[in-house]
């Protein structure tokens, strides 16, 4: 929020009990299957990526994402018996893979807080996908605590992170996170995940205008030839506690053309299906991608929507199934593996699940009029419960 305006932040909607029920026999009724690693949902998009939060809490209140006015001492957290425990999430996990997920992202909150994440990391990266690969295992973080744990994540197999880091100015960035914390140790972080090779190291930048967009460049040249990968991430309609506003969202457009007036970018291909940023490579005189210089992303949730190759479920931390970031509701998978359900019927009813999914709402966010955004799904999830 900037100085001047007036504080928007709107009563939280607590979503979070408000789930879909899964019986234990849906998927099983008429086509009990195996697992085939491939699944598609109404509009035919696979599923390939799980992302998963692993807690509720976080020690940053960053404004656009958990807002000090509604994230005070008095928030109601989900208590510890809440959350799926590691046996549960390596349970759940498993039955994606066998589905066809590639690639698994921790996040939260904060991640790292969640006590001996790294027995959590060893489980997942101990599954195999069908084709008998191991997966893609990575994770988000603030950073803050990355210092000290990066050796121990690289250990337990985890391969990469992706870091949060709204500007490199210090005051910017205190204020950015709310509770005072020096860029100088996030900074430290990244150091430590890239010297014991966490990487590559992606880091995100969420833009507010008039708030932290005088930072693009400074983040640009900063991390230009240091084989990390910076994105600049539109501020999103996310949750309802943020007092998201249309023209506080920088459009990657302009982003690209800011960098522009001081690097010179060549298109870069999508690196992978599905893939949710456009990469722009740092060039040479001769219009050539200057790979030693690396590359930049911009990710256009607002702008420019990419429902139409999304092929990510989230997974809340207390095991509620979201087959999209603005969803209101969830499916309870959490009562199927406290409950009396097997892998086969667990298997199922994530396959009835996806199958089922038509959701797409940052498509139908682009066709409402302009500067509007927050009319489709008014009820949504806050993003530190299901996670980025
Ligand atoms: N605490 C970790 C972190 O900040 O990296 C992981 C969880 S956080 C919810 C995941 C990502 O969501 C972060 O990169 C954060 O910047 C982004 N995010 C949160 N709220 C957002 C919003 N309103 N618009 C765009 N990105 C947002
Ligand atoms: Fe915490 Fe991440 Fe949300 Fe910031 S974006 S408040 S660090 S969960
Ligand atoms: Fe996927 Fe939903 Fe985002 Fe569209 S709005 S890209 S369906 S998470």
């Amino acid at each position: 929020m900037s100085e001047t305006s007036p504080p928007r932040v709107i009563p939280l909607f607590d979503l979070r009990h408000d789930s879909i029920p899964v019986p234990a026999s849906a998927g099983l009724a008429s086509d009990a299957t195996l697992p085939s690693g491939y699944l598609q949902d109404t509009r035919g998009r696979p599923l390939r990526d799980l992302r998963i939060s692993v807690t509720d809490r976080c020690n940053f209140r960053c404004s656009y994402c958990m807002p000090k006015e509604v994230f005070d001492k008095d928030y109601p957290y989900l208590p510890h018996a809440a959350l799926l425990n590691f046996e549960e999430i390596t349970r759940i996990a498993t039955q994606f893979v066998r589905h066809g997920v590639q690639k698994i992202r921790l996040t939260g909150g904060e991640p790292l807080l969640r006590k001996n994440i790294e027995v959590l990391i060893a489980q997942l990266a101990a599954l195999r996908t069908p084709h008998g690969e191991p997966l893609d295992i990575t994770l988000t973080t603030n950073g803050s605590l990355l210092a000290r744990k990066a050796a121990a994540l690289k250990a337990a197999g985890l391969q990469r992170v992706t870091v949060s880091l709204d500007g490199l100015d210090d005051s910017v960035f205190r204020q950015m996170n709310d509770v005072d914390f020096p860029v100088a140790d996030v900074l430290a972080g990244i150091a430590a995940a890239q010297a014991v090779g966490l990487g590559p190291i992606k880091v995100n930048m969420v833009v507010k205008r008039g708030t932290n967009d005088h930072q693009i460049i400074p983040m640009a040249r900063h991390f230009k030839g240091t084989g990390i990968v910076l994105r600049f991430i539109e501020y999103m309609d996310v949750g309802a506690t943020n007092g998201w506003r249309m023209d506080e969202v920088m459009p990657s457009a302009d982003v690209i053309q800011r960098l522009r007036a001081e690097f010179l970018l060549v298109p870069l291909e999508a690196a992978n299906h599905g893939e949710t940023a456009q990469r722009w490579g740092y060039a040479t005189p001769d219009g050539q991608h200057d790979t030693d210089a690396g590359e930049v992303g911009v990710i256009s949730s607002v702008t420019q929507a990419f429902c139409h190759d999304c092929n990510r479920a989230r997974l809340s931390t207390e095991g509620q199934l979201y087959l999209c970031l603005f969803a209101s509701q969830g499916h309870d998978l959490r009562s199927l593996v406290r409950g009396a359900a097997d892998d086969a019927a667990l298997a199922g009813a994530i396959r009835h699940i996806w199958q089922g999914r038509s959701e797409r709402y940052s498509e139908l966010r682009s066709q409402l009029p302009a500067n509007t955004g927050t009319d489709v799904g008014k009820r949504r999830v806050e993003m530190s419960y299901i996670g980025g």
